[in-house]
This record gives structure tokens, sequence and C-alpha cells, in this order.
């Protein structure tokens, strides 16, 4: 049985990397027909921030990426006591030591170190100490004692992994880390192997950033007895200059995403192309016609996934293929889809015609589309000149205008849709014998004031009656 699991460190706002790893995670674990899983890694007390774990199950909800515990997932730090066994069943097997080295030994060698230019880690004294104590528990030894795991010397450490194949590791590169802290929480490589092994986790899959410690989750699974998981590690995301992913490329929490107006499946669709695709050159992953009745990319992907497709290479963030998507899927959707969709923006009472107002608008985000409602909804300022096409004259313009308001005047509320308008503004053209520009263009500009809009219908609609009249006259 596959089983995933997504394991946050609430110390923040999650972002689309961090999202990322659990969309994979998700779809790896639908793919197989297994089980998907939350676990929230809060050992790190100094860096806690317990408002993230409910910002992170929010966004995991939001884009439907749901494990199936998300009510009640794995919290590390409610385990204390069972990493505090793990740690001593290691020292036990001697897989595992206690070190005393105070805080400044630690940072004297640290010192030493970067003087010889050698890489910073711990140069196991303690590790042919032989504790005389005979402890079961921390808080029996001196304050500031940690257990850390006891690497063998010299040995390679081997495993798999599915995107970058096999691994080796000299141990001889490696230092000794820290298992259980001295405040009694576990570090993160104890408790994300007892957890792992808990959870029966079939594959570990996870940004590149925890590659380096692989080696180190494979000795300590193998230590207590266990086989290690399968692990994929997801590749690096850049920003748009190839350098470190900042603040301002899209390092910023998701759901800022949900509050300017992206839409989830474009956000999937985008965070599934960073590390990934599907080996042909397709880039949208559902079409307008599976999104009408209710598909999502998120569904299509379900199906798609390979985890084999996974890059090596670094993904690179690119906000306007974002926005691409996201105008696309608002495209694709229906009146009544974006009518809910847009009541999260605060725009009461809107009506959405069937023609389709967006696709004039080239929209990018709810939130452009509902700003450009509101703005929509106050009385336009323009030149009285913007009223007159280039072809017409300011007589015929006052002739059409006049004509058309009269003949709108005659549609009742109930009648007053994209059809019966358009043949109003049709009749009033042939009747009073001007043409197209006499007509369509000044009541566009009555209503929205601006030289490039969606068409008057489309206008006449989402203003409804008494305004779109209301406006006419005020041209006239
Ligand atoms: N807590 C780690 C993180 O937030 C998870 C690492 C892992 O998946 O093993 O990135």
């Amino acid at each position: 049985m596959v089983i995933t699991r997504f394991a946050p460190s609430p110390t923040g706002d999650p972002h689309i990397g961090n999202i990322r790893t659990a969309l994979f995670g998700y779809l790896f674990a639908k793919k197989n027909k297994g089980r998907f899983l939350l676990r929230i890694e809060d050992t790190d007390q100094k860096r806690l921030n317990q408002a993230s774990i409910n910002i992170v199950k929010e966004a995991l909800r939001w884009l439907e990426i749901i494990p199936e515990n998300i009510n009640k997932p794995m919290i590390q730090s409610q385990r204390l006591e069972i990493y505090h066994k793990a740690a001593f069943e290691l020292v036990e097997k001697d897989m595992a030591y206690i070190c005393t080295c105070s805080e400044e030994r630690l940072k004297e060698v640290r010192a030493c170190q970067k003087a010889l230019g050698k890489p910073p880690g711990y140069d196991s004294h303690c590790r042919k100490k032989t504790f005389t104590l005979a402890a079961t528990r921390l808080d029996e030894l001196p304050e500031g004692t940690v257990i850390r795991m006891k690497l063998p010397e010299n040995k390679t450490i081997e495993f798999n992994d599915l995107v970058r194949g096999k691994i080796s590791v000299n141990t001889s590169t490696l230092d000794d880390s820290v298992i259980l802290k001295s405040d009694g929480f576990p570090t993160y490589h104890l408790a994300a192997v007892v957890d792992d092994h808990e959870m029966k986790i079939s594959h570990v899959i996870r940004a590149e950033e925890w590659l380096p410690s692989t080696p180190k989750h494979v000795f300590l699974h193998r230590a207590f007895g266990w086989e290690p998981p399968e692990f994929a590690h997801l590749p690096v995301i850049l920003g748009p200059n190839k350098g470190k992913l900042s603040k301002r490329d899209g390092a910023t929490g998701i759901l800022e995403y949900k509050k300017m107006g992206y839409l989830p499946d474009a956000l999937i669709n985008f965070m599934i192309l960073l590390g990934w695709n599907p080996k042909d050159d397709k880039e949208l992953f559902v079409s307008p016609s599976q999104i009408a009745i209710g598909g999502t990319s998120l569904m299509m992907l379900e199906k798609l996934f390979k985890i084999e497709y996974v890059n090596k290479s670094p993904a690179v963030f690119d906000i306007g293929k974002l926005n691409h998507f996201n105008e696309f899927y608002l495209k694709c959707k229906t009146p009544k889809q974006l009518q809910e969709l847009i009541k999260d923006f605060d725009i009461p009472d809107l009506s959405i015609p069937e023609g389709k107002l967006l696709e004039r608008g080239g929209f990018k985000t709810l939130k452009e589309m509902a700003e450009y409602i509101k703005a929509l909804r106050q009385t336009p300022k323009y030149p009285k000149e913007l009223l007159v096409f280039k072809k017409s004259t300011p007589e015929a313009t006052q002739k059409g205008l006049k004509a058309a308001a009269e003949k709108l005047e005659k549609i009742s509320d109930p009648s007053w849709k994209q059809d019966n308008l358009q043949k109003a503004l049709e009749e009033t053209v042939k009747e009073q014998n001007l043409s197209n520009g006499d007509v369509f263009w000044p009541v566009r500009v009555a209503l929205s004031g601006a030289e490039k809009s969606p068409s008057p219908v489309e206008l006449l609609v989402t203003l409804k009656k008494e305004e779109s009249i209301n406006r006419i006259k005020k041209a006239l």
C-alpha cells in the first residue's frame, strides 16, 4: 500500500514551494490508490508559530489537496515520550551516544574548522567516552546534555531516490547529528524517522533540501531494525533570474494568492509544472468543457501523474505562467461559477451576462475582475468627444443615443437579457437609418466611459436597466 505524507514545520505561512511538496505527495498516493497523511513537525519550539498550522490546513482545503487525517494530524510535540524512548533505545544498541559538549566548546570547534577551511560538523568528541552514568532519561543527566547518532566509521550508505537514482554517501563526509536535544525535544532527523515508520510511510516525497539528510535517515531506520521507505526528492525552485526564490518572486504565503484572486485550478496547474511535465508539450490539464461540468486540473492530474516524470534539474518560478493559467481558467468558468467565486471580493448584487464579459476584459485574476466591475459601478467620467465614433458625427451620435434610450426603456426588467438587448440596438440602427458606429459605440462609451471595454450589451446586462438608462441620459 502506498502511503505518503506532507510534513510541514509550522514556522510561517506555507508558500508555493511547501504546497508543491504536498501536491506531489497527494498525487502519487491518489495515482496508486494509496493514502495521503498530514504530520505537523513542530519540534523546533523556537521557530514555532501556532497560527501557521491552521493556515496550512486552510490552504490544503482550498486547493483540495486533502490529507485523510487533516482534522487529526500527527503532531510531533505531543509525542515527546516516544522519541525519548527511541533515542535511548539507540544508545542501548550503541547506535547513538550521550554528548555533554558545551555550547562554547561546539562554537570553538566550528571556529577552528572554519579557520582550517574544513566543513562544519561535530568532531565526535564524546563518541569515545564511555558514559558511566546508567541513565535512561535525559533529565537524569547534566544540563545541556544531548544524544547524537553514532554513524559507522568509513562506511557507505546507499539508497535509491526515485528521481535521482542510486545515491551512495560515505559516512566520513557526515557528522554525528543530534537526535535528542537538551530540552527533551527530538531533532527533525529522529522524529521524522520514528514517525515515518509508525505511519507506515512507503514513499517519502519532499524537497531536495532534505537530500543531504537522507543518508542519516537511512542509517536511523536501519539502526532501529526497520526497512527505510522509498525516497523522492523534488527539484529546487529558482526565482525568474535563476537565483534563490525570493519573497518578491513568489515565496509569499499561498493564501495570498487566494486573496489576489487566483483560482485553485491555476495554482495546481502552475505548481505541478514546477518540477514535472507529462512528457508532451501539454501545459493545461483540463478543458473548458470539463470545467463546465465541474472537472478540475487536480482530478485530471490524479490520472496523469507519474513519479518517473519528475525532473532532476531546478524548476524556475515564472509568475507570467501563473497569470496565463489563471486567465485561462477564469475564461472557462460559467457565469454562475464566476458569480460564486467573486463573492469573496465584496461585490454586492452582481449579474454577469451569459456573453463572456471576461473574454474581452482579459482579466488575470478575480480581483482584477472585481475591481473592474466595481469601477464600472461608479458613474463614469469621460470627455464628451469620446462619445462620437471616428466615422460618426455629433448629430448622428445624438440621434442614435436618443433612439436607443427610448427603445431600451420599453424593455421590462425580466426581459433585460442579452438577446433582447442586442436586438433592440440592432433595430435602432435599422429604424433610424444609422450605422453601427452611431449606436453601439456611443452606448458603450456612455456606459463604461472608456475607449476600450466589453461590448455595450454585456455592459447593459451587468449594469441593469435603471443604471444603464441613467448613464445614456447623462451622455445625451
Ligand atoms: N518539516 C520538513 C519541512 O517542513 C519536512 C521534511 C520532510 O518531509 O521530511 O520541510
